[in-house]
């Protein structure tokens, strides 16, 4: 739900979540809360009670948009409603796997200075923020979100692989990758790459992916010590 829905459908027309749409793996469906305003000048916002700056969406579009939202889905459809908010819980990976378990997913954007709370407190169930800075509307989040939870569901990336090493699917963050030319710049891909042995390959992956973890997110490596612990060698067992 958005007033703008040409950014999202720009944004999320293209490339791999573009062709997940065109395949039928995911579906986007933007709907403009103008579409459903009943003032004689399709008006969306209104100047603030109690003053200051700035215009605040209104309840009566939002409130009849989310209705024709809920009436086109299925009934016991598992559905979650999200408030784009700077004032939300702050997205990451975690946050887009409990979200790739619903079938629905309904995104308010705001806009302006933001949306009368008694309609977010009426439809919302959860404010998410993608940061702590603010932009001007909430298309751009959605958009993040939507890029981030389509990942997860099957067919959309060709291989779940694709996703499970990656950087924070896998608990800390990626080994650096390289490809073609072997040279570029004098800067030579790293031999252990073109050994051919893949126990050494992904021995080495993950010890560059922990030092890098360790240099650039320490706090990655504290919440999943046993991945610094596996690459520690393992005591022999004594022989009778
Ligand atoms: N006055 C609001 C406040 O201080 O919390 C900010 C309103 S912001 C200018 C307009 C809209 O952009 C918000 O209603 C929200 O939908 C979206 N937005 C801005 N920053 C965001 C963020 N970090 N995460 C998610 N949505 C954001």
């Amino acid at each position: 739900m958005t007033l703008f829905p040409e950014m999202v459908e720009r944004t999320l027309g293209e490339s791999i979540i573009g062709r997940a749409q065109t395949a039928g793996i995911i579906e986007v469906k933007c709907h403009n809360i103008r579409d459903f305003s009943t003032d004689k000048h399709r008006k969306t916002d209104d100047t603030p009670y109690g003053g200051g700056m700035g215009m605040v969406m209104t309840c009566q579009p939002i409130y009849d948009c989310y209705m024709h939202v809920k009436s086109e889905i299925p009934q016991g459809n598992k559905t979650r409603v999200i408030y784009m908010s700077p004032k939300g819980r702050i997205f990451n990976h975690a946050i887009a796997r409990e979200l790739a378990e619903y079938d629905n997913l309904i995104f308010l954007c705001g806009h302006y200075e933001g949306v009368d709370q008694r309609v977010l407190d009426e439809i919302v169930d959860e404010d998410i923020s993608i940061g702590d800075y603010v932009l001007t509307g909430g298309e751009l989040p959605a958009c993040i979100i939507i890029d981030a939870v389509s990942r997860l569901k099957e067919g959309v990336l060709a291989d779940s692989e694709c996703y499970e090493n990656e950087s924070h699917a896998s608990g800390i963050l990626e080994y650096p990758q390289y490809t073609k030319p072997r040279i570029f710049l004098d800067r030579e891909v790293p031999e252990i790459l073109l050994s051919g042995d893949h126990a050494k390959i992904d021995r080495w992956r993950l010890e560059q992916a922990v030092e890098i973890t360790r240099q650039r997110r320490p706090d990655l490596l504290e919440i999943h010590p046993e991945i610094e612990e596996s690459l520690k060698p393992k005591p022999k067992k004594n022989k009778k």
